[in-house]
């Protein structure tokens, strides 16, 4: 693959099933070159407009979550740091919610990631947060945002499940020499570590790195069936919210003529294998957010909410404290009133919570290794301890993740179109 084309190693990450659409090969090759827009498959994807050259295309196999995924950097471990085999590196792991009533409620889960945000900036420890809110311009999407004021985090709250390009304006973002936080899925971090190698400005400026556990993003087509299954003709929708105010809270979709809602088994399913996923979020080795110094999770036993006790839920997150950045920072948080935790838990109570990631985490070397047997791109990773984990399980149970993905591929399930403009996505 080294001496195809340029252009023809960055559309096979898309090709592959491997892109996330992060935004970060756009930052490291520069707008004029590499776009990452919607493409005519519904996914924001990287569209190459201008001359790439190997070198940067080398550099963006170095920093892509697609093609490398690493555990937490070691410098980043201490006296303090337990390593589950499961549920990585940790210092501290608590039950919590969002002391501030409104932020619990507006939150996705319990509001902790908006109440830390907060705490950062009203504290003076960072000058900016780098996260999520819902598109301006795509209902489902999100888009990447600076906030800077409590107001502006507590109106990005909540799960953008649908494609996000949150690393998009990095380099931008970097260009302001100043401290910030960053909130992202656990590969927007990835990627984000794998490129502090190359820009010293990372590490110098982003204090805190805080992210959601996350069992993949939902699929454009997982979008456009719910609509479907509803009778939503997307071309009037307005707007989307997936889940916040309350636990899930609703599904709210505003179209012209009013909003309805929903509820978020509705968009999901009511158990784990009717989750639409792309593709690069079954073979994950990294939805728990091992390089965050916060995770943040649901804490719904099995990994669903159910629907009757989601209707009065007022949300409570699995927090796990990963460093000793991260664990400082639970404890000034819940000191100066901003966050309140309900008590200490164990790596084990989070494979109650989510059986799904606990299961993945298990399969997903056998899953990289069916994707060498088919001949694909297999991510690099590192201080995963997926093959720790796959080494406990029985030889068949291997057997059957390897072959299953070998035989999705083949079965064309894992493949997409080359990433081509859809239109309107080339401001
Ligand atoms: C794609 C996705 C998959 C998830 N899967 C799981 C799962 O398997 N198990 C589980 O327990 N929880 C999952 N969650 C996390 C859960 O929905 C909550 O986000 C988490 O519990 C934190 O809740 P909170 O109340 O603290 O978040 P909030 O206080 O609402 O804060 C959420 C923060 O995350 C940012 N954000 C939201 N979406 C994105 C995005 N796509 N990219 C970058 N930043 C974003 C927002 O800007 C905000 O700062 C997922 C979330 C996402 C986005
Ligand atoms: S995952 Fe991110 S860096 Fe990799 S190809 Fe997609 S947009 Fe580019
Ligand atoms: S499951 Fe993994 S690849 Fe998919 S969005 Fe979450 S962290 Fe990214």
């Amino acid at each position: 693959m080294t001496d195809a084309d340029p252009k023809a190693r960055l559309d096979a990450i898309v090709e592959q099933g491997l892109c996330i659409g992060c935004g970060l090969c756009q930052a490291v090759a520069g707008k004029d070159v590499v776009r990452v827009v919607k493409t005519a498959s519904g996914y924001l994807h990287p569209v190459v407009v201008g001359e790439l050259e190997a070198a940067q295309v080398d550099r963006i196999y170095e920093v892509c979550p697609g093609t490398r995924i690493e555990g937490l950097p070691e410098r980043l471990l201490d006296e303090e740091t337990r390593v589950d085999n499961v549920w990585g590196p940790w210092q501290r792991i608590v039950r919590a919610w969002a002391a501030d009533p409104e932020m619990r409620y507006e939150g996705a889960t319990g509001g902790v990631l908006t109440a830390l945000a907060a705490y950062l900036l009203d504290s003076g420890r960072v000058n900016f947060v780098l996260h999520a809110r819902a598109s301006a311009t795509e209902p489902s999407f999100g888009d990447a945002t600076i906030s800077r004021s409590r107001a502006d985090v507590l109106a990005a709250a909540g799960s953008r499940y649908g494609p996000t390009a949150t690393l998009i304006d990095i380099d931008a973002v970097l260009s302001l020499g100043e401290p910030f936080a960053v909130v992202g899925t656990p590969c927007d971090l990835s990627a984000l570590r794998n490129h502090a190698e190359f820009d010293p400005r990372v590490d110098q400026l982003v204090r805190y790195w805080m992210t959601m556990v996350c069992g993949g993003f939902g699929a454009p087509e997982t979008t456009l069936a719910f609509y479907q299954r509803n009778g939503i003709d997307p071309a009037q929708v307005t707007a989307l919210r997936y889940r916040g105010r309350g636990c899930p809270g609703p599904t709210r979709v505003e179209t012209a003529q009013g909003a309805a809602e929903y509820h978020y088994l509705d968009y999901w399913g009511d158990d784990e294998s009717m989750w639409g996923l792309p593709f690069r979020c079954k073979i994950c080795p990294d939805g728990i957010g091992e390089t965050a110094d916060i995770a943040a999770s649901d804490t719904w036993p099995g990994g669903s909410p159910n629907r009757v006790d989601s209707e009065t839920d007022p949300g409570t997150n699995g927090v796990i404290a990963r460093t000793r950045a991260g664990a400082e920072l639970l404890a000034a948080a819940a000191q100066d009133g901003a966050l309140a935790i309900e008590y200490d838990i164990t790596a084990d109570d989070m494979s109650i919570y989510q059986p799904h990631q606990m299961h993945k985490k298990y399969a997903v070397w056998a899953r990289h290794q069916g994707l060498g047997d088919a001949g694909r791109i297999v991510p690099r990773t590192a201080r995963l301890r997926i093959e720790e984990l796959a080494a406990e399980l029985p030889e068949a149970t291997n057997r059957y993740q390897r072959d299953g993905t070998r035989r999705r591929i083949e079965a064309g399930k894992a493949t997409l179109p080359t990433p081509a403009m859809s239109g309107g996505g080339d401001d």
